[in-house]
């Protein structure tokens, strides 16, 4: 049994926490906000697609991004390009290559799917009631956009995700709600996928974490990590020494990780999302749909709608880009007029994806002993949260992965 810190209780974090605790662990969590699941984890998508998960960097992309960058609702914004900005735009273009992409998009399949397992095994061992609905849909208004899509089908196949090439009419019967005015020229599906509420997921897990003794410090702001002494983990509370510590802070890993050498490359993607309660249920989408030209989700999460997407590359973190919000719910009026009650109490949320450059996450050990890592997830840490955990806990507790982790290790950054 070890004693282990787990920086950051966003779903990453208390996945970690539940998995380590699960095998004797001595766990406690420290997040600086007062409440689980308060920033990335908050008010995402809420996308479960295992299939559909894919790194964002596949080659023709930046040219793609950069010819749509100045249409009106362009699923990329630019909120400022600083030093920063720029040094990780050259390291993702470099990444954007056939090779290194169908590399990465195997591997980050690899772990979608075994995050599916293990995510099935925690939900039915512990029977955990959260907003679900099942089947994911993504649609391609025009040919061009259709045709794009399938030069990525040989891929799919290959890896053996369960998809559906979908007619415009079969996608209509699929989501009968669809709305008729907008042109569908065809789509994906994902019979298997769907929609899960990720917070809601996250506050029971911290519940079942807390049952098995796994302590969370709350407004409790970790100071970066010391080279004297990494395991040392100092709050304005003072200080505790921990066999292990592992960083799980999202977008703040960076600035932890500094101090002892570790440079990561992380930038803060930011995305927005609306919710709204639910209209009328027969004008409102029955699971998830992917609008591909906007690159927005509509979701369904019980008696609400969630519409999520935008990429802000730059800017601050609490400033919403002028027409973020104009692009979702233009994308949601497209599909479901009159789903969702868009005049009243709507939630607007910005929230930010902890992306790594090769658009894959880091699992695993770091050269400073006893320093874990669990961080850079992007636009699926929702999906993958739940393997992640499983594999780097085996690790950290000296048994094999449970799943091929080549790739997600610190060296690819050496
Ligand atoms: C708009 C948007 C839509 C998305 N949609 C989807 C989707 O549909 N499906 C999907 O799979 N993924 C989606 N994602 C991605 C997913 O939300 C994230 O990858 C995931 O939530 C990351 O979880 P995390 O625990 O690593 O980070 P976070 O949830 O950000 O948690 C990090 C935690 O660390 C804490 N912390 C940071 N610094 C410190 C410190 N110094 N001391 C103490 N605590 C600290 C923070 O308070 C925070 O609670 C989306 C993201 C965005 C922004």
């Amino acid at each position: 049994m070890k004693k282990i810190a787990v920086i950051g209780a966003g779903i990453v974090g208390i996945t970690t926490a539940f998995e380590l605790a699960s095998t004797g662990n001595s766990v406690t969590v420290f997040d600086h906000n007062s409440a689980a699941a308060e920033e990335a984890s908050f008010a995402n998508g809420c996308v479960f697609s295992p299939g559909f998960v894919t790194p964002w960097v596949a080659p023709g992309l930046p040219k793609a991004l950069l010819g749509k960058l100045f249409r009106e609702h362009s699923p990329v914004r630019i909120g400022g390009l600083g030093a920063k900005e720029l040094s990780w735009i050259s390291k993702w273009r470099a990444a954007c290559k056939m090779d290194s992409y169908l590399v990465h998009r195997s591997q980050l399949h690899n772990l979608a799917s075994f995050s599916n397992e293990v995510f099935k095994d925690i939900t039915g061992k512990l029977n955990l009631e959260y907003e679900n609905s099942k089947g994911f849909m993504v649609l391609y208004r025009s040919p061009e956009e259709q045709k794009n899509a399938q030069r990525m089908l040989q891929t799919y196949n290959e890896m053996g995700v369960p998809l559906l090439e979908i007619s415009a009419e079969k996608a209509r019967i699929i989501e009968p709600a669809l709305n008729l005015e907008t042109q569908i020229n065809g789509g994906l599906y994902f019979p298997e996928d769907g929609i899960a509420n990720c917070r809601q997921f996250a506050l029971l897990l911290k519940d079942e974490c807390e049952k098995m003794g796994v302590r969370f410090e709350f407004n409790s702001a970790v100071k970066p990590l010391s080279a004297a002494q990494p395991t040392l983990i100092q709050t304005h509370n003072g200080q505790i020494k921990f066999d292990a510590v592992v960083v799980c802070a999202g977008v703040s890993s960076a600035e932890i990780l500094a101090p002892i050498g570790i440079k990561v490359p992380l930038l803060p993607i930011y995305g927005y999302s609306l919710s709204a309660a639910l209209r009328e249920s027969i004008d409102a989408p029955l699971s998830g749909v992917f609008d591909d030209r906007h690159k927005v989700t509509i979701s369904r999460i019980g008696q609400r709608i969630r519409v999520s997407g935008i990429v802000q590359i730059g800017g601050a973190p609490k400033t919403h880009i002028s027409g973020a919000f104009n692009t979702l719910y233009k994308v949601l009026n497209d599909w479901f007029p009159g789903a969702a009650r868009t005049s009243e109490n709507v939630q607007e949320w910005k929230g930010a994806r902890a992306m790594l450059p090769e658009g894959i996450p880091l699992i695993g050990a770091c050269k400073v002993p006893g320093v874990w890592l669990n961080i850079g997830h992007g636009s699926s840490g929702w999906t993958l949260s739940c393997g992640a955990a499983r594999a780097l806990s085996n690790l950290i507790d000296g048994r094999l992965p449970g799943t091929n982790l080549i790739g997600f290790g610190m060296s690819r950054l050496e």
